[in-house]
């Protein structure tokens, strides 16, 4: 991926890198059209975040990294924004909490399956689901319900960064514990997650890889702690605050 056209010095510098990976994922075939659309969304509210990591998304980035160190069967869910957004940061955050890494598209064709798959593998991940499909999440049409019953399907906590609102919920309704990432804290992902995360993806997670070596040797009942200490509520709420009433000067 060619990312020398955007000098860092540009304010605009991490936007518009966002962009090119997006561009260019469509290009390679990994990102589907709608992925633009969902970017856009999602731009919006980061430019009325400031661009920056809130301090309640900080917190739920530590809640999900000690979540996901206490699962016994973890999995990030990767689609084709976040496959052209953060590969090599998602294999990271997959080795530093022994998660698996699931392939699920909303749009699903087995080329964009194949194609993301190795993308993953060019970045490094070693064993990449989501192309078994042998399980199924209820409450789903058929297209949409699929996944690997050895992974998602056997998963106790899921990461899904930009998810649509209906597998989110799907997945809720399953008993997974869900970490979501979403830059809008009113959409039903958000909503039905366990712990939401609201900022970035690309901030995200290589956060939420930080948070986990840094709690790498905390003891179970610390990171129990660091759970219980985590409201999505008031995450939610703070969120939100900080879209409606912070000031509209954009980022420096
Ligand atoms: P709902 O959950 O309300 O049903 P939706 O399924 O219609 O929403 P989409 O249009 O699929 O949502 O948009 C995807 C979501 O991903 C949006 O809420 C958007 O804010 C969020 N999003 C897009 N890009 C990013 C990003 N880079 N980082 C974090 N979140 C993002």
């Amino acid at each position: 991926m060619d990312e020398v056209e955007v000098p860092e010095s540009h304010p605009r510098y991490e936007s518009l890198l966002t962009r090119h990976r997006i561009e260019a994922g469509v290009e390679m075939g990994i990102t589907s059209q709608q992925g633009l659309i969902a970017q856009g969304r999602g731009e919006v509210f980061d430019y009325l975040l400031g661009e920056e990591t809130i301090p309640s998304a900080d917190e739920a980035a530590r809640a999900a990294a000690a979540r996901l160190l206490l699962a016994d069967h973890p999995v990030i869910s990767v689609n084709g924004n976040v496959a052209a957004l953060v590969p090599g940061e998602t294999v990271e955050l997959a080795d530093a909490t022994g998660a698996d890494v699931e392939v699920n598209l909303f749009n699903r064709t087995e080329e964009r399956m194949a194609a993301i798959a190795d993308h993953l593998r060019d970045h490094g991940a070693e064993d990449v689901k989501g192309l078994t499909a042998d399980g199924r999440i209820p409450g789903l049409d058929h297209e949409r319900a699929k996944v690997d019953a050895d992974g998602i399907g056997d998963a106790d906590v899921v990461v899904v960064p930009l998810e649509d609102g209906d597998r989110a919920e799907a997945l809720a309704d399953a008993g997974k514990t869900e970490i979501v990432v979403d830059l809008n804290p009113l959409s039903r992902s958000a909503r039905s997650a366990t712990v939401p995360i609201v900022d970035n993806i690309i901030r995200a997670v290589p956060n939420v890889t930080a948070h986990a070596r840094d709690l790498a040797d905390a003891s179970e009942a610390d990171l129990r702690g660091v759970v219980e200490a985590f409201d999505p509520d008031a995450a939610l709420v703070a969120a939100e605050e900080a879209i409606r009433e912070g000031e509209l000067s954009g980022p420096e």
